[in-house]
């Protein structure tokens, strides 16, 4: 059964007094693309810990406080905060971040979205991916253009530092693009590999390095697993010759460690946010740390 973590705090990454835009951000990675790009131009809230599920997230008094004094709220977008967000942009009562305001900034209006076929059978059967696979942040090229999206609406609302942004989005451009090379040529030999995931969370990890997904242990995202489910997971891992079970961090191992000792391959527990392991401080070194762990892991 999925375990829903009751305690939820604001993560504050500065108080700086001088700063003069309030962010609030949905999750750690975008909080973590903000301040990288706003720097002490921003003070920066984060709604959810990286140990939460963002499907299933409460919205808490806390939070709403933050939307008050928010001049912008940023957010994933394609319906993962569908559960929590449109309730505390409402109980905020701040003009500045309803829908269609400058302070509402859906980071994926530029991304490029997959597995978006899907029907309202799908949504009605449980499935929280029925506008397409929300978890574009494991994708580099994605978060390059969601960081675009966030520099230009930041210059937009605070005009007289625009080209701080400008230049800022420059430097994070540059030094990702760098570390996207060294993440490619390190995930280059998993090419062809197989694995079975718990959820659709890395699907777009999997499919930029070409490591194919034999199955879920989700039978729908969203949906707990059956036995039967498990069972013809089982069989389909070892016909497929998969190499391990990814898990993400927040979900329980029981049903994955079960279908990998049946396979006989290892289970891997892997961060998918920022701060979701001590060594991923910002979006660089979870990416660096997820890209090391998963080549050492099917190696
Ligand atoms: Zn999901």
């Amino acid at each position: 059964m999925r375990f829903i973590y009751a305690l939820l705090m604001l993560s504050i990454f500065s108080t700086a007094s001088f700063a003069e835009v309030n962010v609030v951000a949905t999750l750690p990675w975008i909080g973590s693309v903000a301040k990288e790009i706003g720097k002490e131009k921003i003070n920066v809230a984060v709604l959810v810990k990286s140990g939460q599920d963002p499907h299933f997230v409460e919205a808490k008094p806390s939070m709403i406080v933050a939307a008050k004094n928010a001049d912008i709220i940023m957010y994933n977008g394609l319906e993962l905060e569908i559960g929590y967000l449109p309730l505390i942009i409402t109980s905020s009562r701040n003009p500045k971040i309803q829908p269609g305001q400058k302070g509402n900034l859906d980071c994926s209006i530029s991304v490029n979205v997959i597995e978006m076929a899907k029907t309202d059978l799908d949504r009605s059967m449980g499935d929280v991916h029925a506008s397409g696979n929300p978890h574009y942040h494991l994708s580099p090229d994605n978060v390059l253009k969601a960081a675009k999206t966030i520099s230009e609406r930041l210059s937009s609302i605070d005009g007289g530092n625009s080209d701080f942004y400008r230049s800022r989005f420059d430097i994070f451009e540059k030094g990702l693009r760098e570390k996207m090379k060294e993440w490619d040529e390190r995930m280059a030999p998993l090419k062809g590999k197989k694995v079975i995931l718990y959820h659709r969370d890395m699907n777009y990890l999997m499919e930029r390095y070409g490591i194919g997904v034999v199955g879920y242990i989700e039978p729908k995202p969203g949906i707990p697993p059956t036995p039967k489910h498990l069972q013809s997971l089982i069989e389909a891992g070892k016909r497929e010759g998969v190499s391990a079970v990814l898990v993400n961090t927040y979900f329980e191992r029981r049903s994955p460690s079960f279908v990998a000792d049946k396979i006989g391959v290892k289970m891997l527990m892997l961060p998918i946010d920022v701060f979701g392991v001590p060594e991923a401080r910002d979006y660089i070194s979870l990416m660096d740390y997820v890209t090391n762990a998963v080549k050492e892991g099917l190696r």
